[in-house]
Order: C-alpha cells, then sequence, then structure tokens
C-alpha cells in the first residue's frame, strides 16, 4: 500500500525484546532501502543491531531519548544506521549528518495510559500539485487508523501517507490517552496534552479529528467524528453514566483485571500470551448493586443483552432438567462460535445465586440428588473444558462466597473475585443522589432534603434499602398530600406535591 508499513505482519504493538533496557545505540541516518519508507512512519535497521521481535515483526524504537518510531529490522540493511524520511526528520530535528541514539521502547511504559483516545491532526497536501483535492474526513480517519493501528504518535510528530496516490502530509498536534484502568479520561487534558511524554498506540476505538493544514490546497469534507468501528468497549463509555453509586474503585478494579485485555487492538492478547477472562465472580450482601454492575458490565462491553439465570430456578427435580437448562443457556454462544470463530460477539452469562448449584459441606446441592455437581461441571467444561466457548463471560454472584465449589474459582474459570460490600457514607450520599435523579429534575424534591444528612443517617444501609428508602420517602409525601383531600382532587393537586426532609425522616423511622 505504498505506506510504509505493508508487512505481511500486522501487529507491531508487542514490548520489543530485543536491546536490554538502558543499553542504547548510536545509528547513523541513511537512506531509504526502498521506497515503502518514504511514506509512513516506520523506520528501517539492521536485524545485526536490532533484532525483531519474537514473531519476526516490527520493534518500538525511542530515538534521542524523546521520539518513538516503529523500526523494522532487515537483515540485508547496513550495521550502524537508520533509515530516516523526511518528515521523520524534520519532527525530531535530525539533519542527514546526526548520529542519533536509539534504545528499545516498551509501548506500555506509561502504565494503564498507553492507548489513544483520540488525536488532533493537521492535513496537508505534501506535493508539488495545487488542485484542490476533496477528502472525506471520516473515510481518512478510517484509511488512517487502519494504516497506523499500533503505531505510537505524540504531539508534534509529522508523517507522510500516499493516500490514493496523493501525498499527505500530517502533523500531530494533540493526543489524548485513555486510562484503560477506568476508561476515564485523564483529568486535567490540556495539561496532558502539552506533556511531551503523551503519546500513545492507535487502536480501532481511537477517533482521528482531521483539521486542514492553512496553506493546503485540501478540502475535508464530512463529520470530524469516525464512526466507532465494530469496539470491543463502548467508546461513548462513562462511568458517570452507570447509575452506580460508591463503587468506582470495585468497578474500575474488576474493569482492569477483567478487561483491559478485551480493549486491546485485535490479536494482541494472544500475541503478549494472555487470555481473556471468561468469569468473575461478585460476591458480597444482597441488595449492594451486584446485579447492576453484571448488567453494566455487559452494556459497557457492547455485548447483546445478557442471558441472567438464578441458581434455585436452574436445579430441576426432574433428571436431566437442570443440564438442559445449563445447555440452552449456552446455545446461543456456541452457535456462533461454530458460525463466526473469533469474529462472535461476546455473550454474557449472569448466574445468580451460584451456591446454590454448589456442592453443600457434606451434602449434595438440588436435595442430596447431585444435579448441582453436574450443573457445575457442565459450567466448567463450557468455561475451560471440552466444549470450551472462547465468546462468553459468566458473571458469577453469590451472598455466600464460602459455599462455591473451589473448582470453579481456578485460574482460567471464575477467576477475578470481587466483593461488593456496603456502601461507605459517601457511597451512600451517591446513590441517594441517583436515586432522586428524577425528582429533582422534575422539581419535587423540596430544598430542604439533605442528602449528605440522610447519608449519614443510613449506616449499614444496601444500596437496594436506599432505593427503597426514597421510594417510601415518596409514599410518605404523598399521604401527606391525601390528607384532608379526597383522591380525586390529588389528581389535580399532585402538580405542586414535593417530597420534604421529613418525608424522608419518617420513611426512616419505619
Ligand atoms: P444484588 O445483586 O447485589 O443483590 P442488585 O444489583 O440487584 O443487588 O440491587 C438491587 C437494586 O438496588 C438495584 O436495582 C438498584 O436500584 C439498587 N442498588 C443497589 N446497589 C446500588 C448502587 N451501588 N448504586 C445504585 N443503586 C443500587
Amino acid at each position: 500500500n505504498g505506506n510504509g508499513n505493508s508487512s505481511s505482519n500486522s501487529m507491531r504493538a508487542q514490548p520489543p525484546q530485543q536491546a536490554p533496557a538502558g543499553r542504547s545505540l548510536q545509528l547513523r541516518p541513511a537512506k531509504s532501502p526502498d521506497n515503502s519508507f518514504t511514506f509512513g512512519n516506520v523506520c528501517a535497521v539492521s536485524a545485526q543491531d536490532i533484532p525483531p521481535s519474537r514473531d519476526g515483526g516490527d520493534v518500538h524504537l525511542l530515538i534521542n531519548g524523546a521520539f518513538v518510531l516503529s523500526a523494522r529490522p532487515l537483515p540485508s540493511f547496513p550495521r550502524g544506521h537508520i533509515s530516516l524520511n523526511d518528515a521523520q526528520r524534520t519532527w525530531m530535528q535530525v539533519a542527514l549528518t546526526d548520529v542519533v541514539d536509539a534504545q528499545a521502547y516498551d509501548p506500555f511504559s506509561h502504565g494503564p495510559q498507553s492507548y489513544l483516545g483520540s488525536m488532533d491532526v493537521e492535513v496537508g497536501f505534501a506535493g508539488k500539485k495545487s488542485t484542490e483535492i476533496p477528502y472525506d474526513q471520516d473515510e481518512l480517519a478510517q484509511a488512517f487508523v487502519n494504516t497506523y493501528r499500533n503505531q505510537i504518535f505524540a504531539p508534534g510528530q509529522q508523517l507522510l501517507m500516499d493516500y490514493r496516490s496523493v501525498p499527505l502530509r500530517f502533523t500531530v498536534r494533540t493526543v489524548e490517552l485513555v486510562d484503560i484502568s477506568s476508561l476515564k479520561a485523564p483529568a486535567g487534558d490540556a495539561k496532558q496534552r502539552r506533556d511531551p511524554q503523551a503519546r500513545g498506540i492507535v487502536t480501532p476505538e481511537s477517533t482521528i479529528n482531521f483539521s486542514k493544514d492553512a496553506k493546503s490546497p485540501i478540502n475535508l469534507k464530512g463529520s470530524t467524528r469516525r464512526p466507532a468501528a465494530n469496539s470491543v468497549i463502548r467508546p461513548d463509555f462513562k462511568f458517570e453514566d452507570l447509575g452506580i453509586g460508591g463503587l468506582d474503585k470495585e468497578f474500575s478494579d474488576i474493569f482492569r483485571r477483567a478487561f483491559a485485555s478485551r480493549i486491546f487492538p485485535p490479536g494482541l492478547a494472544e500475541k503478549i500470551g494472555i487470555q481473556h477472562v471468561r468469569g468473575i465472580l461478585l460476591y458480597g450482601p444482597p441488595g449492594t448493586g451486584k446485579t447492576l454492575i453484571a448488567r453494566q458490565i455487559g452494556k459497557m462491553l457492547n455485548a447483546r443483552e445478557p442471558k441472567v439465570i438464578n441458581g434455585p430456578e436452574v436445579l430441576n427435580k426432574y433428571v436431566g432438567q437442570s443440564e438442559e437448562n445449563i445447555r440452552k443457556l449456552f446455545a446461543d454462544a456456541e452457535k456462533e462460535q461454530k458460525e463466526k470463530g473469533d469474529e462472535s460477539g461476546l455473550h454474557i452469562i449472569i448466574f445468580d445465586e451460584l451456591d446454590a448449584v454448589c456442592k453443600q459441606r457434606g451434602s449434595g446441592a438440588g436435595g442430596g440428588t447431585g444435579v448441582g455437581d453436574s450443573v457445575v461441571n457442565q459450567l466448567l467444561s463450557k468455561l475451560d473444558g471440552v466444549d470450551q466457548l472462547n465468546n462468553i463471560l459468566l458473571i458469577g454472584m453469590t451472598n455466600r462466597k464460602d459455599m462455591i465449589d473451589e473448582a470453579l474459582l481456578r485460574s482460567g474459570r471464575l477467576e477475578v473475585h470481587m466483593e461488593i460490600s456496603l456502601p461507605d457514607e459517601a457511597g451512600r450520599q451517591q446513590i441517594l443522589k441517583i436515586h432522586t435523579t428524577k425528582m429533582r429534575e422534575n422539581g419535587k424534591m423540596a430544598s430542604d432534603v439533605d442528602l449528605a444528612e440522610l447519608a449519614r443517617s443510613t449506616r449499614n444501609f444496601s444500596g437496594a434499602e436506599i432505593s427503597g428508602l426514597v421510594r417510601s420517602a415518596t409514599s410518605f409525601a404523598l399521604q401527606r398530600h391525601i390528607k384532608g383531600g379526597t383522591v380525586a382532587a390529588l389528581k389535580d393537586d399532585v402538580s405542586d406535591m414535593q417530597i420534604h426532609m421529613e418525608d424522608f425522616l419518617g420513611a426512616l423511622d419505619e
């Protein structure tokens, strides 16, 4: 494709294994070995100087301690040299006569903030023609992401791209990184943008916003937003929208431990030898938001509507019926995996009251019939056994972690365990806020309601109990309103009904 990165290997974001950290090489700029390095952001080096990655692919180099490039180690390239094209030299301010310092660079060295959320790029025409060339922004963004996927970009970086036989020059203006541990944009965007260390890996989810270089005869058309590719994580995801109170830390921990691998560029997880997590266990007292979290995980991963099943429901006294229930649960995922293989979407199965199918100490579950055993065995075989499925995420839930079969909790199975406990005061206030959103928006909550005070006086309340409290306060207000009037009168009257602090206090006393 003439962009300098048409190697058969499309993966480039693996941490390089060569050149032990700290060791650097002095290299002299040289002409590109062929046209394929004139464009794009890959440079050529000698394979004797810099060995290729484990699978023979490109590596990342840190040049002069400040600039990161993808490098292709070639056996035929002269030792002690590095090919730098015009745009690369301009960016790094290196003359053909300068010697540069090159070091292996680990793209994940900045911790979880390694990926590009979005990037602003100026586009100009790099050739001699002067007629105006129209471009569709979305198409250009798509081409950009496809071509430079897994490469690293930083503010100030320049590169040339041969797009539909027209030479374009891109100048990166700002980058915005995403923190894969919480998926939140970093605090203080502006500062981040000025950070010379800010650089990130292009993924299929990265948004590229183009703007026209002032002098350029290029005419950019269309929206500046690239439509989301078939992303694994919804690009518009925001924790605040989830309606879960007080569990930010738990949620971002689950995310980091269970799903970070799912937003890697396709194939990367396999390349660096990690497997996606197939099962997680949420445990803790009832009503604390486990089901809520499980459902939101599904939404966030863009999976279809999760299937929900409940332990006691699965157990059936008719022999074979329980197995049948489980089979049905996995049937869709199985069918899609057969038809589409790795392209299959993610199927989420929420298993509530998982303890009910687990062997109770001493006696078999399901009334000592051993039915529980076969349910557990069937789950195990879907997770890591003979019928293993790659497109499922099983979320088990229980109030009693100690009752869960050890076999289910091993690595590769329900391997991420997260305790969801009763909310603390700050959490309770968040939950109160969430459950009073509607009434506040509609002016139904009186100004004397003090949510901070209520958070203080609801010690040991679960999220479900707090939501119950709000409901009950509403009925107190309604009752107060009806007093003296008739239900018929209420109909006209309800418009000025408000929920007051006394209603909440009344509900608390109940
Ligand atoms: P669990 O599965 O832990 O028993 P649920 O998720 O079913 O609890 O919670 C029941 C209801 O209580 C939820 O639908 C929600 O309305 C409310 N709730 C519980 N925990 C929270 C929370 N942390 N934030 C907001 N609402 C909550």
